[in-house]
């Protein structure tokens, strides 16, 4: 196995899908508890972390748009479902111990900050975990999209997404059985064989800024903390001077 640089401020990307749990649907707490142990984990290790959270577990834009709504209105719909799971995500950091800032790129005072780039930073030098809502607070993109955004912005040494599978495959694992894992990969090749990593949008926007995806698995207890310290099994999406 490759080592792993040591990544000192990375950016956590959790799909509405993995706080869904083993349900179809909405938030499980035990999950979400139990994903807010590995965040205060990388935390204790002496990782900055700050978290993008999805909100397909809840709400869709495009799949609502497939129905028939207006594609717009759809997508607002799914930026405050992600606002509620960062609620979640906040709550169960705290029940824990460990300090937490949610900031939505729509403003809603009420509910938590507005998205202030400076001061997201100044939140994480002071060792709170930083949850960014409401993707990048426009209609038409993902939270994929918003986390690689987010990712730049806050200098982050790398973009960790976490899945249910171990890494990047170069098949579907779950169809093709002697699919092989890649320990890296280009970004180039992942866009090049629409490897199912993050959305093109995503993925070109880290391969512009060089910001390497770290693809591991989250339902693995433990398995942030490990992946971080160079250990467990993961795949780097990675520019190929880099590779
Ligand atoms: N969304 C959006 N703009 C963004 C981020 C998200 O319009 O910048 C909407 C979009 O409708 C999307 C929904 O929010 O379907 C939920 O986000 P996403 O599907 O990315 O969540 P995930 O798949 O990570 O659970």
């Amino acid at each position: 196995m490759t080592q792993r640089p040591r990544y000192q401020r990375i950016l956590l990307k959790l799909s509405g899908e993995v706080l869904m749990g083993q349900g179809a649907f909405g938030i499980d707490s035990i999950t979400v508890a139990r994903v807010a142990g590995e965040i205060a984990a990388a935390r204790e290790a002496g990782h900055q972390v700050c978290v993008v959270v999805g909100g397909g577990n809840i709400f869709r834009g495009l799949a609502a748009a497939a129905k028939g709504f207006e594609r717009s209105s759809a997508d607002y719909m799914g930026m405050l479902a992600t606002v509620m799971n960062a609620l979640a995500v906040q709550n169960a950091l705290e029940q824990i111990g460990v300090d937490t800032r949610v900031m939505s790129a729509i403003p809603m005072p009420q509910v938590c900050e507005a998205y202030i780039r400076r001061r997201a930073i100044r939140h994480m030098e002071k060792g709170r975990i930083v949850i960014f809502a409401a993707g990048t607070g426009n209609p038409f993109f993902t939270t994929d999209t918003g986390a690689a955004l987010r990712a730049a912005e806050m200098n982050c040494d790398a973009l960790f997404k976490g899945t249910s599978v171990d890494g990047v495959y170069d098949a579907d694992p779950k169809k093709v059985p002697d699919a092989t894992r890649y320990e890296t990969v280009t970004f180039s090749r992942v866009l090049s064989d629409d490897l199912k990593v993050m959305d093109a949008s995503a993925v070109a926007l880290c391969r512009d800024n060089d910001i390497p995806i770290v693809v591991f698995n989250i339902r693995e207890t433990g398995n942030l903390a490990s992946v971080l310290a160079g250990e467990g099994t993961a795949t780097v999406v990675l520019n190929e001077g880099n590779a």
